[in-house]
């Protein structure tokens, strides 16, 4: 129980009011709004006490058993048992789990696997992709040389000819597939005959879907692709941090690529919280957890769509939708919309959408993701509520009057679904 129930005063609170009391305000934002960014999540109280334990003490630079500093015998085993947990969850040959974040994890893999000005195909950013797969000032964009596929213009999936097409025209080292904001199952196969067929390497980063893979909602790519990343904060609900499998010839060049050649120290504490939420993911309780989230994701599709709202590619595979505000509401931005939203507690992120004609900071688009009111414990008919309140708000253009009616709609709800401490 939290000590704002219980009213005695934490650490924290007695050493540093004023921290202490950003905290608190965090916490009554986080309880009190609906979280639809399709990259978050309310991650377990064990989950937290973990992150927020003495495992931060310690210095462990190297891996178990070849450790740089003396005193790392627990380290080890909580090391040893993210590594012995995530391969039991993923099925992989070989896991690093000392990536600091999702970004870090590809950076040890590109670092492995290419030299600098091999060639990437990955997916443009304003498709879906991430800055990690080849934007242009971010490290893969300076370091490596970068073409991009993209969704078909009419179906906005992926169109697997065209990706071939443009393999064999430009003969990448590696493919990279893998997406942040893609609401179509991925083929991993697919790719990976693309990717034999022009002897490159395939990497799929699954940041977005990892959770689902876990438990076979979605195709994994562990037993075809070359590396494997992921985040471990989205739909796999751990700590924010990075995670890395890989076939066993390819384990030492990764291995020496995340540590010595991208990190020093690893996250001991977050190491630790990934080894809990991956106990957790191997319950049977994750499975349904996630089969939640898909329902959720399509009763909340569904009821856009009623609503008259446009979804880039008409619907949802996975946790996550596209709503391309162009169709309905013309003249509204991803940011107007993300800002009246977030002023009746609905919380979101503006987003290109396929072929958008508006700038990155406006945006034609919105993502939306069930995975956080999923973890609240919210079903079906929550969801067609949160379609209303959306539609709402929206159409009324940040009227007061209405924010204000939504706003406390929001409340009840929230009040309703309190997140588990
Ligand atoms: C979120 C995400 C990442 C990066 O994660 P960080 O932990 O923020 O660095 C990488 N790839 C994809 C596809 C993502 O969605």
């Amino acid at each position: 129980m939290n000590s704002s129930i219980t009213g005695a005063k934490t650490p924290l609170a007695q050493a540093d009011p004023e921290v202490w009391s950003v905290f608190e305000a965090e916490r009554d934002r986080q309880e009190s709004t609906l979280e639809l960014i399709a990259s978050e999540n309310h991650v377990s109280p064990a989950v937290l006490e973990a992150v927020g334990s003495i495992f931060t003490n310690k210095y462990a630079e190297g891996y178990p058993g070849k450790r740089y500093y003396g005193g790392c015998e627990q380290m080890d085993a909580i090391e040893n048992l993210a590594r012995e947990r995530a391969t039991a969850l993923f099925g992989c040959e070989h896991v690093n789990v000392q990536p600091h974040s999702g970004s870090q994890a590809n950076m040890a893999v590109y670092l492995a696997a290419l030299k600098p000005g091999d060639t990437i195909l990955s997916l443009d950013l304003s498709h879906g992709g991430h800055l990690t797969h080849g934007m242009r000032i971010n490290f893969s964009g300076l370091l490596y040389r970068i073409v991009h596929y993209t969704v078909d213009p009419k179906t906005e999936v992926f169109d697997m000819a065209e990706i071939r097409r443009l393999a064999h025209e430009h003969s990448p080292n590696m493919i990279v597939t893998g997406a942040s904001a893609y609401p179509r199952s991925i083929d991993f196969d697919a790719f990976a005959e693309i990717a034999a067929e022009i002897d490159a390497l395939l990497m799929a980063d699954i940041a977005h879907v990892a959770g689902l893979v876990a438990v076979g909602l979605h195709p994994s790519p562990v037993p075809v692709a070359d590396y494997v990343t992921t985040t471990t904060h989205k739909t796999l609900r751990g700590p924010r941090s990075g995670l890395i499998m890989c076939k066993s010839k390819h384990a030492a060049a990764v291995d020496s690529r995340v540590f010595p050649g991208t990190q020093g120290g690893p996250l001991m504490h977050v190491i630790a919280g990934k080894a809990v939420a991956f106990g957790e993911a191997l319950q049977p309780g994750f499975k349904a957890y996630q089969q939640q989230i898909l329902r959720n994701a399509t009763s909340l599709a569904e009821a856009l769509i009623e609503r008259k709202f446009r979804l880039v590619s008409g619907g949802t595979d996975n946790h996550l939708m596209l709503v391309d505000l162009r169709h309905n509401y013309a003249h509204v931005t991803g940011k107007a919309a993300e800002t009246w939203l977030e002023a009746t507690g609905i919380i979101v992120n503006k987003n290109m959408i396929p072929f958008d004609t508006r700038k990155p900071v406006e945006t034609s688009g919105l993502r939306l993701g069930t995975p956080a009111l999923t973890t609240r414990g919210m079903g079906e008919a929550e969801m067609r509520t949160i379609a209303g309140l959306i539609d709402d708000t929206i159409r009324s253009e940040g009227d007061a009057a209405t924010a204000k009616r939504v706003r406390s709609q929001v409340r009840e709800l929230c009040q309703q679904f309190p997140i588990a401490h």
